[in-house]
């Protein structure tokens, strides 16, 4: 068995069809008439853009306008004033139109693929894409055509190019398999979109895979198997029955509204890390962001992101959800959550320490730079700000009081921003729990966060393998703190969601109908189930089950119950 990246999920069964990489290799010339070879290079470029213009039309077609993006993105690079000046340039300095563009491409690919984040890093291989394209028509290479794989083909490639995808026939490919390339991919995103399983990163798939092998691929696990015997296959072709089935029933989910058998809507939205995740949030039908951690965008960086940097990253996503709701958390330090460019220091008990909203208040400079990003950003979308890991009022009134104060400021400065921006909180401390009602009068919205509530209220740490057993948002201490949170803020008018893992455990679902939770934040391949799983209850059946649920003294019975409902 073979180990990758899962990339699109699902499980694919077929014959590998191995991509080989024609070779661009040329020998550099000096060309004498340099009019000329600019002429040539000009000409391969048009065509270049003609073919990928065709390409997007298909893509378009076939799978919708924001992948069709994706080939337009390349004419866009080709098409770069500086790019095409360089290459005349040099052309002018007497290099043939191959190595004056390949040296080009190649210094972008070196800077891109020196960045640190994927998305940046995705422009290399979007660039490398554009060289080969060029490169192939300079060299009279025809294309690597895909259009006409036999049903049942397996693609094994070192690196899938959006332009290979925009060649296949979606019905006859059943799986995806690369020796390159991750989850931000492009050709991830279309393989995922075209709901074709893929595993990427497999290193030497193809000098495993030989043409015509049988392979199974994986995408949910990541996993490949090349040759597999018969009791491999019979169980792996069991397993995709099983998965297309569960697919098909949650498809009739999609595009529809979060609402339960008798008739509430809910608010079904994702948890994000960086604002591209916005993006799968709506591929996966989220229907806006109730968390943005916005604790990854300090975490590999060598310097803290200035307020110009965070805006651009804020208003990224804002513009990405045009309306829809995204909840922008506050920097969440410590703990579990080191950050190195703020040099935090060692304590004896982090997860009781100087973190979360504690020391940003005792770092004002940080705090402001960060609220001031997120109220400019709110100028572009329906932005609101959640402070994390609060335990007094105090510290919503200081966070509350600093929003106020860079309101006035922007408003002095011009700079526009949402009057109206509404300001939350994290439930996730025991602390928190036990004043909610306190909590709910100081604040726009609650959403509980069970991932360090459970922590908190069972004094259990989840990173402690001995103390797992205690864990659990199914504990009785946990359940009831839960309710009395969402009773309080029902009790204030105020509306309360849950962005901590629980809100997606279909035995927890019912519980939050009935205490009346109005929002769900999952992760994005959440959407579809958690959606389907909330429609099957009414009010009045949840209110059994949670009725008989806290009748129970122990989290076994509360789990063994749960199961039979
Ligand atoms: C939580 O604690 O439940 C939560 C959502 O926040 P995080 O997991 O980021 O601590
Ligand atoms: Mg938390």
């Amino acid at each position: 068995m073979y180990k990758g990246i899962g990339v699109s999920e699902g499980i694919g069964i077929g014959k590998a069809l191995l991509i080989e990489e024609h070779s661009l290799e040329y020998t550099p010339k000096q060309v004498e008439d340099a009019a000329a070879e600019k002429t040539r290079f000009h000409d391969a470029v048009d065509v270049f853009c003609k073919n990928t213009q065709a390409q997007a039309d298909t893509l378009r077609k076939s799978v919708g306008e924001k992948e069709a993006e994706i080939m337009l993105g390349h004419i866009s690079i080709v098409q770069d004033p500086f790019l095409l000046g360089e290459v005349d340039k040099l052309i002018g300095e007497g290099q043939c139109a191959e190595a004056a563009f390949d040296s080009m491409c190649n210094m972008f690919i070196q800077i891109f693929s020196a960045a640190d984040d994927d998305v940046t890093k995705q422009r290399a291989a979007d660039v490398r894409d554009v060289r080969s394209g060029v490169l192939g028509i300079l060299l009279g290479i025809s294309e690597v055509k895909l259009s006409d794989a036999p049903a049942g083909t397996v693609i094994c490639v070192k690196e899938l190019t959006p332009s290979m995808i925009a060649e296949i026939n979606k019905e006859n490919i059943s799986g995806i398999l690369t020796e390159t390339g991750s989850t931000t991919s492009h050709s991830a995103i279309l393989a995922r979109v075209l709901e074709i399983p893929a595993v990427m990163s497999v290193q030497d798939i193809t000098k495993a895979a030989k043409n015509g092998d049988t392979v199974i691929v994986d995408g949910s696990k990541g996993t490949v198997i090349v040759s597999p015997d018969d009791e491999q296959l019979r169980c792996y072709n069991e397993k995709r029955e099983k998965f297309m089935q569960e697919k098909k029933e949650l498809e009739k989910f999609r595009g529809k509204p979060t609402v339960s058998a008798d008739g509430t809507v809910y608010e079904l939205v994702c948890n994000i890390g960086k604002p591209d995740d916005a993006a799968k949030a709506l591929e996966f039908d989220g229907e806006g962001v109730g968390l943005f951690r916005t604790e990854f965008l300090f975490m590999d960086k060598t310097s803290v992101p200035t307020e110009e940097e965070q805006f651009k990253e804020y208003k990224k996503a804002a513009m990405i959800l045009s309306g829809r709701p995204l909840i922008i958390r506050t920097l969440d330090i410590g703990g579990d959550k080191d950050i190195p460019c703020l040099g935090l220091a060692k304590e004896e008990n982090p997860f009781m320490g100087f973190r979360a909203i504690r020391y940003c208040l005792k770092n004002r400079d940080l705090f402001r730079i960060q609220l001031r990003a997120i109220l400019r950003a709110s100028a572009f979308g329906n932005v609101s700000i959640m402070f994390p890991l609060i335990t007094c009022v105090e510290e919503v009134r200081e966070g509350k009081a600093l929003v106020e104060e860079l309101k006035a400021e922007l408003k002095a400065e011009g700079i526009a921003y949402d009057e109206n921006i509404k300001v939350g909180i994290m439930t996730e401390t025991a602390a928190a729990g036990i004043i909610a009602d306190l909590l709910a009068k100081e604040s726009d919205f609650f959403s509980i966060g069970t991932n360090d509530l459970t922590g908190y209220t069972m004094a259990a740490d989840r990173g402690n393998s001995d103390v797992s057993y205690l864990y659990s948002a199914l504990q009785p201490s946990v359940l009831r703190m839960i309710r009395s949170i969402i009773t309080a803020a029902r009790e204030q008018n105020i509306p309360v969601g849950m962005c901590g893992e629980a809100a997606a455990d279909p035995m927890m679902i019912p519980l939050l109908i009935s205490f009346g939770l109005t929002e769900f934040s999952v992760s994005a391949p959440s959407v579809l189930r958690v959606r389907k799983c909330i429609s099957a209850w009414t009010k009045q059946k949840a209110d059994e089950a949670a009725d008989h649920v806290l009748s129970l003294a122990t989290e076994k019975e509360v789990r063994d119950y749960l199961k039979t409902v």
